[in-house]
């Protein structure tokens, strides 16, 4: 027996040793104070190990100071352990001081003992016939033990305290010490108090120790864990269910039970109810997500179901969990988003992209339909915008978009691709131009009092190879529109062979632009303007692209295709140096001669007008003066304000401004008053529209005489008649150009007729 109980002896201080330098190597704070605990066993156990097999009174003396001083040292190290393990309570306790000066006197007058025998002394029994030195206490000892035990009780006075005052997951932690620290020093009392010979309590303290340690270093609260996973899947935005191996729901959170409609604690109805709602696909599922949709129409809930099997170490099935998501206001959020991001907000309408790619889908897997792309446009939306508010620009569009949603046939698809642009894509058998037309001169605007009859133009293409892109296609059936010529008769134009050679000439010339600038292919042709004496004061540069393949080009050919593509700007580059070349020739010659130069609209957006004119002038050394400048009306329509400080500084600069085709656009006699222009060019074209000659002459006697008011000469382009300059010349006209004078001729003829 007793050779067993040496053999636990042994096996418990190699435990501890270890255990203490585990302790002591970890990264964690409290493995010092567990080191020390553990460290501080091993006397006091070797010291019973000792007088357990002592044989004779020395070596069983020498085992009680070992064990006596031990305890000491391992109440201390149990005291720091204590303080640091309750750390986290946050108490702020320490050590009392004077515990350690008992202890410190404690083990000088046990250390005492052998000069003065005042503690204690052993006597010689023989226990199952083998000699044991049995302690004999005096009254010292008896003060050690009380100051031992009375330290012991109030460790565990205190973690009594401490595991009832913790929440309950914390508990496990204190009462485990608590328990062994209770029994460990009732065992040992049990052997003081009964005077029993051999004592092995300190098993108990030992065993103590290293639950201690397993405690301090490894132990994971798992009740905790458990808890607070627990109280987080409690609290999640799914429904969550834990099945057992037979499929009984054995737990399941809030949500759950708002699904379900369970409320008790009887679980058994959970799976019957999920089976209701979602039919077997819970039961069935395994390691899966799967979507589902519970009712219809507006009610419909949308459900992500997240189903995992779970398993042990072995891969033995051990139940499942499933995750119930309701998506159902993300489902709508991202509808809404789509659908806004689809849908033009004004028209409710497809927008631009969606509408293109809805109609490639189309094109690419309905191939028994033939379709007609329609390009929609609405004539002068800017100036009802202008004249009647965005309010009634915003109806009108709308009223568009209805319109086109009225007539909507089967299978056609529709959207507004810009602001006053639609596109429809729908099948040719549909399509009717006549009907069309008809609609289309019959369509008014109303809102309240106001009506206005919106005009609206439709190019149609016909979708023959459907690989072409659509944004081509609309291209095309937005190039027919340049055809429909008196607009206000003929809405309808549809793509055939003369747009398609309309379009492969606009290429073919764009192609070709550059190489004529360098070889002069372009240039230009000079139409006298002549004063009320008949005499030529100036010309008006118009290009002429004499090509080589194609001979005389006149601007009509190839000006509005460069205004279309912003090539323009090129060509009136080159035509202004030309005209400053020329004004150079004639510096000599002509000195007082001027020549206008057209600047298109499209300069502004692409060139520093003022700066490009301005280094020309300086470049040729010529006066600004003799480079007029013709602007046309419309370039007055965008970014007014701009225009005229543009306009201010280059009359500043001592250009002549004049405003070409006045009463081409929609400028009025009003705005004439703020325009910083010098001339107005007046075209007799213009007044040709109107059928009463009479109506027509008090027009242009009353744009005269206004412009005289302010300061600005007249100047009559498009005179064909000698009747027409007398009657011009009586109205107050200053300056004409026309066929009547001379068409426009190269500058040799020119230079000739002057
Ligand atoms: P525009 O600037 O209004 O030029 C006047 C046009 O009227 C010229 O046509 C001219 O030949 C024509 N014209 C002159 N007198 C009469 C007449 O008595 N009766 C009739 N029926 N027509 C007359 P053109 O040269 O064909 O030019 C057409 C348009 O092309 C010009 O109109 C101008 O807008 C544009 N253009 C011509 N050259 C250039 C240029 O170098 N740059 C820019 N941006 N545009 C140019
Ligand atoms: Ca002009
Ligand atoms: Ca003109």
């Amino acid at each position: 027996m007793r050779v067993l109980f040496l053999y636990i002896f042994i096996s418990l201080m190699i435990a501890q040793i270890i255990c203490a330098f585990i302790a002591f190597m970890s990264h964690k704070e409290i493995g010092r104070y567990v080191a020390l605990l553990n460290l501080s066993l091993i006397p006091p156990v070797l010291g019973n190990f000792i007088i357990t097999c002592a044989t004779s009174y020395k070596l069983a003396m020498v085992g009680r100071y070992m064990f006596f001083i031990g305890i000491d040292f391992v109440m201390l190290a149990l005291l720091s352990f204590t303080v640091e393990y309750c750390k986290d309570l946050k108490t702020g306790h320490k050590v009392p001081k004077f515990l350690y000066w008992l202890f410190a006197v404690d083990v000088i007058q046990l250390a005492l003992n052998p000069f003065l025998g005042h503690a204690f002394s052993s006597e010689l029994i023989y226990v199952d016939g083998m000699p044991y030195y049995r302690v004999v206490p005096y009254l010292w000892l008896t003060l050690h033990r009380l100051l031992d035990y009375g330290v012991l009780a109030a460790l565990i006075l205190i973690y009594t305290i401490v595991s009832f005052r913790v929440p309950k997951v914390y508990k496990e932690k204190y009462i485990v010490i608590l328990v062994t620290m209770l029994a460990a020093g009732l065992w040992q009392a049990f052997y003081v108090c009964m005077r029993i010979p051999v004592d092995r309590s300190m098993i108990g303290f030992a065993c103590f120790g290293l639950l201690v340690f397993y405690f301090a270093m490894f132990y994971h609260p798992f009740r905790l864990i458990d808890r607070m996973l627990t109280s987080i899947a409690a609290d999640i935005s799914e429904a969550m269910f834990v099945f057992d191996k037979a499929g009984k729901c054995v737990w399941l959170n809030k949500l759950g039970r708002t699904l379900t409609g369970i409320d008790g604690s009887d679980l058994e109805e959970v799976s019957k109810k999920l089976a209701d709602i979602f039919g077997d696909v819970i039961n069935e599922a395994e390691n899966e997500t799967l979507l589902r949709n519970v009712g219809s129409g507006d009610d419909t809930r949308y459900y992500s179901i997240e189903k995992k099997l779970m398993t042990d170490d072995h891969d033995r099935f051990m139940g499942s969990s499933c995750r119930i998501y309701d998506y159902t206001d993300e489902h709508e959020s991202v509808e809404k988003r789509m659908y806004a991001a689809t849908h033009d907000a004004l028209t409710d309408l497809y927008t631009k992209e969606h509408l293109f790619s809805r109609i490639k889908e189309r094109l690419e897997t309905d191939e028994e339909t033939d379709y007609v792309i329609a390009f929609v446009d609405v004539k002068n939306f800017k100036i009802v915008n202008d004249i009647f508010g965005k309010e009634f620009g915003d109806h009108a569009l709308k009223c568009v978009a209805d319109l086109i949603r009225a007539n909507a046939v089967k299978k056609s698809i529709y959207g507004r691709i810009a602001g006053d642009t639609f596109g429809i894509c729908m099948p040719v058998e549909h399509f009717n131009a006549a009907a069309m037309e008809n609609r289309l001169s019959h369509f008014v605007v109303k809102q309240g009092k106001l009506e206005y009859s919106l005009l609206i133009h439709v190019g149609v293409y016909e979708v023959i190879d459907t690989s072409v892109d659509v944004s081509v296609m609309f291209d095309r059936a937005h190039v027919t529109l340049s055809r429909i010529k008196d607009g206000y008769k003929a809405h309808v134009e549809v793509y055939d062979n003369e747009i398609r050679n309309k379009i492969l000439w606009n290429q073919q010339i764009s192609a070709q632009l550059h190489n004529a600038l360098k070889e002069r292919h372009i240039c230009p042709y000079l139409q006298p303007i002549v004063d009320r004496s008949g005499k030529t004061v100036g010309a008006e540069a118009l290009a002429r692209w004499i090509h080589p393949e194609h001979g005389f080009l006149s601007p009509a050919a190839f000006i509005p295709v460069f205004e279309d593509n912003g090539m323009i700007v090129d060509v009136d580059r080159h035509m202004w140096r030309c005209a400053c070349e020329i004004l150079k020739s004639w510096r000599g010659t002509h000195p007082d001669l001027f020549i206008s130069v057209n600047i298109s609209p499209k300069d502004f957006y692409f060139t520093d007008v003022v700066a490009e004119i301005k280094d020309l002038v300086s470049e040729y050394a010529i006066p600004p003066s003799a480079l007029r400048l013709e602007i046309t009306e419309t370039v007055m329509m965008t970014d007014i304000e701009d225009k005229m400080k543009i306009l201010e500084e280059l009359r500043k600069s001592g250009f002549i401004v004049e405003m070409d085709d006045f009463g081409s656009g929609y400028s009025s006699l009003n705005m004439l008053k703020d325009m910083p222009v010098d001339v107005l060019k007046i075209d007799m074209k213009f007044l040709e529209r109107s059928k009463d000659d009479n109506k027509a002459r008090l027009i242009v006697e009353n744009i005269i005489n206004l412009s005289k008011s302010l300061g600005i000469s007249s100047l009559t382009e498009g005179v064909e008649t000698r009747e027409q300059y007398d009657m011009l010349s009586d109205m107050g006209c200053e300056l004409f150009q026309g066929y009547y004078f001379a068409k426009p001729i190269t500058l040799e003829a020119f230079e000739k007729s002057v």
